[in-house]
């Protein structure tokens, strides 16, 4: 992904690709000092651009950290890369981290970076699982408690057991993992939040100790216009087979069908169904209404 040609947009330039590197000292190598955001650009417009320059700049606060430039002028950056690039369908990825200009814990000195890529990505599973539904395992790694990690802040830190979870799931021949959290509940996949359907309603976990995902609330608001009831609320791993339907939401995931949760299979699509084509429908840009 490094050798790439193009251009990422670094602290208010436009740098070549292959150019974009940073120092071994940097503090957020070291510390997990960054935040990031995943977002998707359909026909030349990010879906709820706004909501993640600004979910970016939340991140950075809850690690401490403030990032230099407005959401005004992350949107605006982001409309560069694309416009720089040629892309109109893409993924991006801003990311924020602290530097390299002195590595203890304490790190208000470190100047605060700031880098946009992107490049086409067509879906973050394969066209067939899209179509088939993915297949998850369990994963033996919980979501923290909210006082043992800054789960509202999309922060790379975060991240590291749900590398683990989805290589785990991988070495049993599945392409994701589901997580429980800290008290054994469920919590969500390794980067897309979790749903599931049962006599035409929707029940998914509250995200009172995960993200709670843009793609997560836009879906509960496409269902709740189409009249299906959404409730919130606690779901425990052994009422999973009690469930006829499931799908992942996410900026990349989009809206994914599940298959199959080690064992438990899900064969039905209705709403799933549904929800797939309200979510394609949304992100695409709204022409302005003819006068
Ligand atoms: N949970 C995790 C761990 C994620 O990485 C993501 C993707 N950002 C989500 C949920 C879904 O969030 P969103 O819909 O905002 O992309």
């Amino acid at each position: 992904l490094d050798q790439r040609d193009g251009w990422i947009w670094f602290d208010g330039e436009m740098r070549e690709w292959k150019e974009c590197k940073v120092h071994v000292l940097t503090h957020a190598l070291h510390y997990a000092s960054s935040v990031f955001e995943g977002q998707r650009a359909y026909n030349g417009e990010v879906f709820k651009l706004h909501e993640h320059s600004e979910r970016l700049r939340k991140s950075a606060n809850i690690l401490d950290f403030e990032i230099p430039y407005s959401a005004d002028e992350i949107d605006a950056a982001c409309r560069e890369v694309l416009e720089k690039n040629n892309l109109t369908n893409a993924y991006m990825r801003p990311l924020a981290w602290r530097g390299s200009h002195e590595l203890g814990l304490g790190a208000h000195n470190n100047p605060v970076h700031l880098a946009i890529a992107a490049w086409e990505w067509p879906s973050l599973f394969s066209m067939e699982e899209k179509l088939k539904g993915v297949r998850l395992a369990w994963s033996d790694w919980q979501r923290p408690a909210p006082d043992s990690a800054p789960f509202a802040s999309k922060a790379s830190g975060l991240y590291m057991i749900c590398t683990l979870s989805k290589h785990a799931a991988e070495a049993k021949g599945y392409s994701d993992a589901l997580m429980r959290d800290y008290r054994g509940y469920v919590a969500e996949a390794t980067g897309a939040n979790v749903f599931f359907i049962k006599n035409g309603e929707i029940h998914t976990p509250k995200p009172d100790c995960f993200l709670d995902g843009i793609t997560r609330r836009t879906v509960i608001g496409l269902a709740k216009e189409q009249g299906i009831n959404v409730i919130e609320r606690v779901i425990m791993p052994d009422e999973i087979g009690d469930f006829e339907e499931c799908f992942l939401t996410g900026s990349a995931a989009e809206v994914t069908p599940v298959a199959e949760i080690e064992g438990t299979i899900f064969e039905k699509r209705d709403i799933c169904q549904k929800m797939i084509e309200a979510y394609a429908d949304a992100v695409q840009p709204k022409k302005a209404a003819a006068e």
